[in-house]
């Protein structure tokens, strides 16, 4: 059986733009027409969609890269290229996306809503654009800007109001399965134990909540030694523990030690998920030897200001206490948590040492070259910031000077892929 996977390196580009194109109108008696090369065609985004039919993130397992289409070239007659197509990814609802290098948080895929990942070059403009009345012959047009590449960890982190935690073989997935079968309306994702399992918990009256089950945590799994570290994740989100412990003492184990040694493996994994609300299950109270294991554990649990409940979840006795108490818990804490993105784009290394070209049309300066052109990919003008920074590498790169050697004038305009402005020293 091929493991759960639930994280998963991917790299994405979206399309690059197309160029637009230098072309003239041409007609019987017509002696010279006017310019009408088209736009190049923009390129296609990379998009995550929450499929909810998903669960785990294996199909990322065998497919890693991700492109979408690159516009076409613009041609003659006004004709724009055609747009790239964006291409969809989609991913199970839960699903985290982090940048690789600063493991920053782009997104949190928790909902329907759709999520540009990486953003299609702009198209170039062709020379249909350039005509004004001082360039009756613009024979230039842009070309246009590349695509983003983004190389992206995948990890899902289910959306479940209720986490199961406790030690192997506690009776967690029969918990889960009773509570299930006792409510038709409980859908069970899978069915190996080596995967989480959500269930639908319905209470009456309309009130349910999500509760997940995940593998038993092992001793030294926060360090990484087992299967737990990996599993721990998938109850991040989650606004309440039920804690099972096992408390028939039938394995020799006792109660106290199992709670405690949970509770650190939590607290090592993620204080946060230490101090979760926690209810405790004493289970398997229908083959206890005897009470004391299971007043030892009361007694520890409720000093710590915990509520304690007894439980046989094979011979189904008060479980429906359990998870009554569970969703009146629920009804006063926090909604699931959603992880907010704090990711910051560092500004990419630009070499300004490469050539440019400078033509000079009329009263208009093109520029052109690589680095520009990849600089000008990776601004977005609609932020002040990134504007600022973007200005801040025009001038150290000496592109200024230049002009002004050439014989740049004030109110000259500077024309750079898709924009132009007014130059003023
Ligand atoms: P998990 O590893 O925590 O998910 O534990 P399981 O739900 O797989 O249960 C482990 C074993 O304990 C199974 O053989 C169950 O039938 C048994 N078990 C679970 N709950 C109870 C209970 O309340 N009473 C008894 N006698 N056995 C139980
Ligand atoms: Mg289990």
């Amino acid at each position: 059986m091929p493991a759960f996977i639930d994280t998963a390196r991917i790299t994405v580009r979206s399309g690059d733009g197309g160029n637009g194109a230098v072309a003239f109108h041409r007609e019987k008696y017509v002696a010279a027409g006017g310019p009408d090369g088209g736009d190049g065609g923009r390129g296609g985004d990379v998009i995550l969609k929450v499929d909810r039919h998903m669960s785990t993130l294996m199909d990322f397992r065998y497919k890693r890269k991700y492109s979408a289409q690159n516009g076409a070239d613009g041609t003659g007659k006004r004709c724009s290229g055609k747009d790239g197509e964006s291409l969809t990814i989609k991913v199970p609802l839960g699903t985290v996306v982090r940048d690789t290098e600063s493991g920053q948080i782009i997104c949190d895929m928790s909902s329907d809503e759709l999520f540009v990942l990486a953003r299609g070059g702009n198209g170039g403009w062709g020379n249909k654009h350039f005509a004004t009345p001082t360039r009756q012959v613009p024979h230039f047009a842009k070309a246009g800007l590349p695509g983003q590449t983004r190389d992206v960890v995948l990890e899902l982190k289910l959306l479940a109001d209720v986490g199961l935690v406790g030690f192997p073989n506690v009776g967690k997935s029969t918990l889960l399965s009773v509570v299930s079968r006792a409510h038709p309306k409980i859908a069970n994702y899978h069915f190996t134990t080596l995967m989480p399992n959500l269930g639908v918990v319905s209470v009456g009256e309309g009130v349910s909540f999500v509760l997940a089950d995940i593998p038993g945590i092992i001793e030294g799994a926060a360090e990484g030694a087992g299967l737990g570290h990996d599993f721990l994740r998938h109850i991040d989100r989650c606004r309440l523990l039920i804690h099972v412990v096992d408390v028939s003492g039938s394995e020799g184990r006792d109660p106290v030690e199992d709670f405690k040694a949970v509770c650190e493996e939590l607290a090592q994994y993620n204080e946060k998920l230490a101090s979760r609300p926690m209810l405790v299950a004493g289970n398997k109270v229908d083959i206890a030897v005897d009470r004391t294991g299971l007043e030892a554990l009361r007694t520890y649990v409720t000093q710590r200001g915990m509520r304690f409940f007894e439980l046989s979840a094979a011979a189904h006795q008060g479980v429906e206490e359990l998870m009554r108490a569970a969703a009146g818990e629920l009804a006063h804490l926090p909604p699931v948590t959603v992880y907010e993105p704090d990711y910051v784009p560092a500004p990419p290394k630009v070499d300004t040492s490469g050539e440019l070209t400078i033509q000079h049309v009329d009263d208009t300066w093109i520029v052109e070259g690589p680095w520009l052109q990849h600089l000008m990919a990776n601004v977005n003008f609609g932020d002040f910031e990134s504007r600022n920074w973007f200005d801040r590498i025009l001038r150290e790169s000496g592109l200024f000077q230049r002009l002004e050697s050439m014989g740049i004038q004030n109110g000259d305009t500077v024309s750079l892929y898709n924009l132009e402005f007014e130059y003023q020293r």
